[in-house]
């Protein structure tokens, strides 16, 4: 998989490649990381890439040329690059997104900055836009990072262990029983003690009845599809 990161601020992306999973990821060339920032395609005498809103409001927006240009570039080199674009105001991205999107083979993330990205790049060029929650960034950036992170565990040979990607929260409806690590009492609090037993079908039990409970608190909609799916 290549992800090209499309933005002005590509050092606040990089470190993140640096250490870990995806770092080993790149190391074994599972994943290709590129940048491409709008500036670059800038015509303006002082490259600049954002103006102030036609028709009033506060702030400014990223205009088209910069985008319309670097995209244009990106699609002659690739014509199947599929291209995300970060905005508060889509769908909110979610597991299935992610596991849907890893079997892509090219995904570029645009970034706005600024009061945002003019509505015609977003028209002309996104296969899909994406919200990664009900709140305001002050850029793409981390959503996009957000996005990519969770996609890249469902590709094959980045986890470790695949096995971890089917028991997790949202493979199901119900979420993820709670986990503990050793040691077993840590100042006075101790897991719980089915856990400490060995029988595997009454920790599976519990751990079912656990994650209907966590459920139930965080998701009741969830608990009430688990129900219908399981009837
Ligand atoms: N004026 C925009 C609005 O009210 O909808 C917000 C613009 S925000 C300050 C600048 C950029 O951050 C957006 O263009 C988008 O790329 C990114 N962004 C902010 N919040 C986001 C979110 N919840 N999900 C995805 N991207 C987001």
């Amino acid at each position: 998989m290549t992800y090209t990161f499309v933005t002005l601020f590509s050092n606040l992306i990089e470190g993140y490649f640096k250490d870990s999973i995806l770092k080993r990821a790149i190391d074994k060339d599972i994943l290709k990381i590129k940048y491409l920032n709008p500036r670059d395609y800038s015509k303006n005498k002082h490259f600049k890439v954002d103006d102030t809103a036609v028709g009033g409001g506060a702030g400014m927006v990223m205009n088209p040329q910069p985008l319309f240009d670097a995209l244009d570039d990106l699609k002659s080199k690739d014509e199947d690059v599929h291209i995300i674009f970060l905005t508060p105001v889509a769908k909110p991205f979610a597991q299935n997104d992610a596991k849907r999107l890893a079997k892509k083979n090219h995904i570029a993330f645009v970034s706005g900055r600024y009061e945002g990205i003019d509505e015609r790049v977003i028209e002309k060029y996104a296969d899909e836009v994406f919200s990664i929650g009900d709140y305001i960034l002050t850029g793409g950036e981390l959503a996009s990072l957000v996005i990519c992170d969770a996609v890249s565990r469902n590709i094959e040979g980045v986890l470790g262990n695949a096995q971890s990607l089917e028991i997790e929260s949202f493979e199901t409806p119900l979420l993820e029983a709670p986990s503990f690590s050793k040691p077993k009492n840590y100042e006075g609090l101790s897991v719980p003690s089915e856990y400490l037993k060995g029988n595997h079908s009454k920790i599976r039990s519990l751990k079912l009845a656990l994650s209907e409970a966590k459920t139930k608190f965080f998701r009741p909609q969830q608990l009430l599809k688990h129900k219908v799916q399981s009837h």
